[in-house]
């Protein structure tokens, strides 16, 4: 599962990075991921993971200059848990890449809780005195009994004693969530959405990120969750249980962090904003959502997701749909796709929601 050594691509790239470092210089530390067991995760299954030789990370970080030049001002370490890497092994790779590269200012990486629950605060230290500026960490959810069902190997205080080590050493810290990672199942005899929101939230606010990034729960062929949706086990959360469940989330939150919704599975991209400021304006637009009709909601998803598959009549963002002549536009060609087959458009918006990555 990698790439090299062809003309466009001389050194090695991995699959995935995150959506804020699409403009970085990929370097790829470790091939795939060292845990690798996630129920909902099928980004590497079946391809296992390796450390890969100091010795060819550099070179690929000398064929990255040679073939790009100096222009990169950030840089994304390669795939899911770079901190797997002995301290000195990542302090080499860091350091090289800020020699070869001087422009870059911010380098990123992945990297799981309970690897860097394993690292010392001082360890940290080194590392973000050598160049590494930001920690981008799944926390998924702040419930014990869901991070044990979707076998995230972790538990909520890991995440909490590995969020608090990365902010005393100084390293900027992105706490992922996925909402919806409960979807309509009930654990302990609870309703999980309501626990995973509020839980989550709990965590968020012992930690206190720079960032919390959401993103929205898909079920994708090759993870075993996707197994599970088809023996009826899990069923997703539908589209308003989504946003309520953000909702909880959002008004639970007691944080300073910047509150960063950038990815194209979320209902609503424009609940993005710097708490404690924009708390109150960002719960305002979940409600706002949630006062609509059925239709009215399929009506803005279906905009939401023409324009991400570049189709129109399309919506930027929520503030689109009270564009009338707009709304009106995207209603009549609903209606039309009903009147020649009745359920047309929920497949498509099923459809479209199951194309999305
Ligand atoms: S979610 Fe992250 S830690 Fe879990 S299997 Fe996927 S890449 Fe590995």
């Amino acid at each position: 599962m990698y790439q090299r050594n062809n003309r466009n691509n001389p050194y090695e790239v991995g699959p995935i990075r995150p959506p804020s470092e699409s403009n970085s210089l990929l370097i790829r530390v470790s091939r795939n991921c060292p845990w690798n067991k996630c129920e909902f995760c099928p980004i590497y299954k079946r391809h296992p993971f390796e450390k890969r030789s100091i010795e060819d990370i550099l070179k690929d970080i000398d064929a990255a200059k040679e073939t790009h030049g100096d222009v990169f001002r950030t840089a994304f370490l390669q795939d899911a848990n770079s901190l797997v890497l002995k301290t000195p092994d990542l302090l080499k790779v860091i350091t090289h890449l800020k020699n070869r590269f001087p422009a870059v200012e911010r380098v990123t990486s992945y990297a799981r809780a309970r690897t860097v629950a394993r690292k010392t605060v001082d360890e940290l230290k080194q590392l973000k005195e050598a160049g590494l500026s930001r920690l981008h960490v799944g926390l998924e959810t702040g419930y014990d009994t869901l991070l044990v069902y979707m076998k995230k190997g972790m538990t909520a205080d890991m995440a909490v004693d590995a969020g608090l080590r990365i902010k005393q050493s100084g390293i900027s810290l992105c706490f992922y969530v996925i909402i919806g990672l409960g979807g309509q199942l009930r654990l302990e005899n609870k309703e999980t959405w309501k626990e995973h929101a509020c839980e989550t939230a709990r965590v968020l606010n012992q930690v206190d990120p720079d960032y919390i990034r959401v993103r929205t729960l898909t079920i994708r062929e090759g993870s075993p969750l996707f197994e599970k949706k088809q023996e009826g086990e899990f069923k997703r959360s539908c589209d308003a249980d989504l946003v309520k469940e953000e909702l909880l989330m959002l008004e639970h939150l007691d944080v300073t962090s910047q509150f960063v919704s950038d990815h194209s599975t979320n209902i609503l991209m424009d609940i993005r904003g710097k708490f404690p400021e924009d708390k109150e304006k960002l719960i305002a637009i979940a409600k706002r959502y949630l006062a609509l009709s059925e239709d009215e909601q399929m009506n803005f998803r279906m905009g939401t997701l023409f324009r991400f598959f570049g189709y129109s009549p399309n919506y930027r963002n929520f503030k689109d749909f009270f564009d009338l002549e707009k709304r009106a536009e995207m209603q009549t060609l609903l209606d039309k796709m009903e009147a020649e087959e009745p359920g047309s458009s929920r497949n498509l918006l099923l459809h479209l929601n199951n194309m999305l990555v």
